[in-house]
């Protein structure tokens, strides 16, 4: 079954028990046990609920994977991964993840004596020179957030099998449609599904999917334990986007390449960055380990007034934090997704003050492109 039909007729899409084919809402916080020697499937909805678990089971076979888990955010997702390491374990971290991951380990995690470092994982020598004894996971995004900055999955996820290591993708911007870390050999791969998975900005909504039983247990722990979970209300919101997930894939990316095209020939701007540009940095590596470049661009205009300008006068979009919707979401990654990085931090990664960040919706792009053009000032 290919990718589009999966998603409509794939393992769990009809209600087991009396065939709906949308996903039934089961609004309830516990379940009768009609033998009290042996209880049935489910007991109490944090520890399982059928909405939560048609929800995960479909997701997982999406992402090539065997064990799903839905989480009450896209960083609750994230921190209960990271809740399986215990005090003193060390994780390799891409310097540019996203700004709340970067939030929870460098004031959260930390306090519990989990290790990270922060290294440029573009460069794979970088990763390798900084595995210590303690090292448990090379924790990767890529293409990265706001610069689309690609690292090289065979690459660390071979690294990471020579060192006993465990490799966590966040898989956010692409989504299962677009690039299957588990299929290259990654352990872990985790999303904010309140991004292109759910896709309607009506949902937050996190996901974790890993073929291994071991590392699927140690989530589940957390999952039952810490209790971040996803409620049926919210899993039915995110099943439902998902049915649409390729044609909206497909489309926001024809978009988001029109529209890069657009902007490099456009004077105000000085760079555009866009994994489907060839002449972005890791174009070659991206296009062998995934089957799109996806519906993110960010680009620099020459100068501050003129950014202002725009995010004061664009039109046909919405500006706004969070991506991966049916609108076009235009954000200004200093003072929105990269706001708590510190300056200095912050520029070198190259984010600076005249930084866009794109996320192209199913707009036409005709309309998208001139209210860009009413937000240029002629320098
Ligand atoms: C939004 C986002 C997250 C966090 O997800 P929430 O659903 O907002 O908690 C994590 N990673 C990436 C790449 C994101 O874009």
């Amino acid at each position: 079954m290919r990718f589009a039909t999966k998603l409509l007729h794939g393992e769990n899409t009809i209600d087991r028990s009396t065939g709906a084919v949308t996903l039934p809402i089961y609004q309830s916080s516990t379940f009768h046990q009609f033998d009290i020697d042996n209880f049935g499937e489910y007991d109490y909805a944090r520890s399982g609920n059928p909405t939560r678990k048609y929800l995960e089971e479909e997701f997982a076979q999406l992402e090539g994977g065997s064990y799903g888990f839905a989480f009450s955010s896209g960083i609750a997702a994230i921190s209960s991964v990271i809740s399986i390491f215990s005090s003193r374990d060390h994780l390799i971290v891409s310097e540019d993840v996203y700004g709340g991951t970067y939030r929870a380990v460098t004031k959260l995690f930390n306090r519990f004596n989990i290790e990270f470092t922060f290294v440029n994982t573009n460069n794979i020598e970088n990763i390798k020179s900084a595995i210590k004894k303690n090292t448990k996971a090379i924790y990767l995004e890529t293409p990265s957030n706001p610069l689309l900055k690609i690292t090289d999955l065979n690459a660390a996820i071979s690294l990471a099998k020579d060192n006993n290591l465990i490799t966590i993708v966040d898989n956010t911007f692409m989504s299962p449609y677009l690039q299957r870390p588990l299929e290259l050999g990654a352990d872990i791969v985790v999303h904010s599904a309140t991004k292109f998975i759910g896709g309607h900005s009506d949902v937050i909504a996190g996901l974790a999917v890993t073929k291994n039983k071991n590392i699927a247990d140690e989530i589940y722990k957390i999952q039952n334990g810490f209790g971040a979970i996803l409620s049926p209300q919210d899993c039915y919101l995110v099943s439902r986007g998902l049915k649409t997930l390729k044609i909206r894939m497909e489309e926001s990316q024809k978009n988001a390449l029109s529209l890069a095209n657009w902007l490099e020939e456009q004077e105000e701007v000085e760079k555009v960055y866009y994994p489907g540009l060839i002449n972005h940095n890791g174009y070659e590596i991206h296009k062998n380990q995934s089957f799109g470049s996806g519906a993110v661009l960010s680009f620099k205009f020459k100068t501050l007034e003129q950014t202002k300008y725009f995010l004061n006068n664009v039109e046909n979009v919405v500006v706004a934090v969070s991506l991966g919707a049916v609108e076009t979401i235009v954000s200004y990654p200093v003072k929105m997704s990269h706001a708590t990085i510190p300056r200095e931090e912050r520029e070198k990664l190259g984010i600076t003050d005249t930084l866009i960040r794109v996320s192209v919706g199913l707009e036409d792009i005709e309309d998208v492109i001139s209210g860009f053009k009413k937000a240029f000032i002629i320098l």
